[in-house]
């Protein structure tokens, strides 16, 4: 961990000040990435930092069929970021449609097509606040663009959308992709431009 508890709670509290809401399916599947790669401890470990930054919250009292704060879900990824010392969010990103139910169902059974199609309504079923453009699909020359607009939490989230894009769209063509941000709100960009593409 390289932030002192006073910086981290000066992110958090940037963080926390920015309204939305998640479904608490995707708090509790963040819960349980963090127990596969660090134990019950690790949650421990979450719970007490949050705590201490003055954000005091438990993972098995979140329901999955409420209402949280997005700002609770993005701050719980970026303090888990910080104390466990990951890269970034990326490697949760790609590994989240395995924790998430609701995902997996999404990507069953769907083709490129579909997923390009129904995306933005997905988008919302799980987030009421900003939206999810799905710019361009081209088939034939194997790519596919998607859009993320009026959503600002923290620069952590892109690596997060860039994992979990490309495993959706992965799961689709049944074969490995690559993915780019192409253009990031965080860099001063209108939105966030993703860029997948594969062989
Ligand atoms: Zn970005």
């Amino acid at each position: 961990m390289t932030m002192t508890d006073e910086q981290l709670k000066k992110e958090v509290d940037q963080i926390m000040s920015i309204k939305g809401g998640v479904k608490g399916t995707e708090i509790r599947a963040i819960g349980q990435y963090i127990k596969k790669r660090h134990g019950e401890e690790g949650l421990w470990l979450i719970e007490k930092k949050m705590k201490d930054i003055g954000y005091s919250f438990y993972f098995n009292k979140i329901e999955t069929s409420s209402w949280y704060l997005e700002a609770l879900y993005t701050s719980v990824g970026f303090v888990a970021q910080e104390v466990f010392g990951w890269k970034d969010l990326y490697d949760y990103g790609y590994n989240s449609p395995v924790f998430s139910f609701g995902l997996k169902m999404f990507i069953k059974f769907a083709s490129v097509k579909s997923v390009f199609e129904s995306a933005p309504r997905y988008w919302n079923r799980f987030l009421d606040v900003g939206e999810l453009e799905s710019y361009e699909l081209n088939e034939k020359k194997k790519y596919i663009i998607l859009r993320i607009k009026n959503f600002k939490f923290h620069s952590s989230t892109c690596r997060f959308f860039a994992g979990l894009f490309l495993r959706i769209v992965e799961f689709t063509i049944n074969r490995k992709g690559t993915v780019k941000e192409t253009k990031c709100r965080f860099r001063g960009d209108p939105y966030d431009e993703f860029l997948i593409s594969w062989k």
